[in-house]
């Protein structure tokens, strides 16, 4: 054995630890990891954190993942570097396995001859979207296209071991169809397909300590507070994990899908709970310690006669304790429906049922009031309604639309465009996708692989 133990040779106060003593881990980032302790997740944060050289691979990678500049030619006239330094970052992302030449493409219009496009199948990403009752799966192409996907019911509250290990399981047999292999496949075939994922992001239904992948203090998931998820897969898959909170993802799938041109941008969750993610100058905003955007628990109390009703935070007046699916479905009930899910809800509202009708238009106003104020705060050029009530609810959009129109200061509000989620529950999936692409695409962790720019 040549490797040597992270252990052995550090004073103890200096000792690297996986979990808790972020003074010695903070050290250990900070020079590289010379013991080579991190895993693949906090290594690759570390050189997301380094300034990309604007002439290196991953700066040409970038220009020609974007669609920026594809062939030699506007790669040269986009940096100004010469023919022949361009050639060598070029030869060298294809030894890498980064990018291919594209076949030419004169029906589509796109693509001149002499084209270079990302290497989709360099690898693949593992992605799971993890609501609170149910869970979406899927495996990508490193261009962030479907290859096989897969849906099961899960109680998030069992807590992070019980729910990872249904990801994994899964994860394996999202393999096991793209590559092709029959059921009870040898170890060393395991190994094989998994070391191909290059990889795996997670969204979960609550705050994310985003560049730790740390679950922070999460109202509905019991036992996952303080989690590391990267932990539980760091055993069987070499790639990085990344995790982020459940609508920043459906934000960012949303953003690149069909709105990238809006540099502002509010994207709002409605369905069994609210919560809204934040770009901002095309950039996903998550706040301080990952708690931005907690849109469904702002106090809507004084806008309603009567008692304030008890949240499912513990808090009372809440926006989610009026407007949110759980909430809606208490409502129903109350008066004789059958509305077990969010999906029930919407369901009897759009056989136009009086009470579920009313229900959506009065959430609708009180989530307008608070998008109101989120408009007039932020000022952002669109508002983008998703989840299960907000894509399929046109008496809540309309009820939305006009009353942000009549409350935000004329300012913000003349151009804000408000409108449903493009993606529906696609959503969060592929927003994953990207995150991951990002991630694993950004210049600095490019340059750091191929480790030879210079
Ligand atoms: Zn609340």
């Amino acid at each position: 054995m040549e490797e040597i133990s992270a252990d052995v040779g550090l004073p103890d106060d200096e000792q690297p630890h996986r979990d808790g003593r972020p003074a010695a881990r903070a050290q250990e980032v900070a020079r590289g990891d010379p013991a080579g302790v991190l895993d693949a997740s906090a290594r690759l944060a570390h050189a997301q954190g380094a300034t990309p050289n604007p002439h290196g691979p991953g700066a040409i990678l970038e220009l020609i993942r974007s669609g920026r500049a594809i062939t030699r030619t506007q790669i040269m006239q986009t940096t100004g570097l010469s023919r022949s330094t361009v050639a060598l970052r070029l030869e060298t992302l294809l030894a890498a396995g980064y990018i291919s030449p594209a076949a030419f493409e004169s029906s589509t219009g796109g693509r001149p001859p002499g084209s270079f496009q990302l290497n989709r199948s360099a690898g693949v990403m593992l992605l799971a979207a993890i609501g609170a009752s149910s869970m979406q799966l899927a495996v990508t192409d490193m261009g962030g296209n479907l290859l096989a996907r897969d849906r099961c019911e899960i109680d998030v509250g069992e807590g992070p071991h019980a729910v990872l290990s249904v990801v994994a399981a899964r994860f394996d047999l999202l393999l096991d169809q793209t590559g092709g292999a029959r059921p009870g496949r040898s170890a060393r075939a395991r190994r094989a397909s998994r070391a191909s994922v290059k990889g795996i992001g997670i969204g979960v239904p609550g705050p994310v300590e985003f560049a730790q992948g740390r679950v922070v203090r999460p109202p509905i998931m019991a036992g996952w507070d303080g989690y590391r998820v990267a932990d539980f897969f760091a055993n069987d898959y070499p790639c990085p994990v990344l995790v982020d909170k459940d609508v920043n993802l459906m934000a960012l799938g949303e953003h690149r899908a069909g709105w990238s041109d809006a540099a502002h941008m509010l994207f709002v969750k409605v369905s069994t709970g609210i919560g809204s993610g934040l770009i901002m100058d095309h950039v996903l905003q998550r706040g301080a310690h990952g708690g931005a955007g907690d849109l469904g628990h702002l106090y809507v109390g004084h806008l309603v006669p009567g008692e304030p009703p008890l949240c499912r935070c513990g808090n009372y007046g809440c926006l989610e304790a009026y407007a949110a699916g759980w909430a809606i479905c208490q409502q129903l009930s109350r008066v004789g429906h059958r509305a077990d899910t969010v999906r029930d809800a919407a369901d009897l509202a759009q056989q136009g049922v009086r009470e579920a009708v009313e229900q959506m238009q009065n959430a609708g106003r009180l989530l307008g009031e608070t998008i109101a104020m989120a408009v007039s705060l932020l000022n952002p050029s669109l508002v983008v309604l998703g989840g299960e009530l907000g894509t399929r609810q046109s008496d809540m959009l309309a009820a939305v639309r006009e009353t942000v129109y009549r409350r935000s200061l004329p300012l913000a509000t003349r151009h804000v465009q408000i409108v449903s989620s493009r993606l529906g529950a696609d959503a969060g999936l592929l927003g994953a996708a990207q995150l991951v692409g990002d991630a694993l695409f950004f210049p600095s962790v490019v340059d750091e692989a191929i480790g030879q720019w210079a």
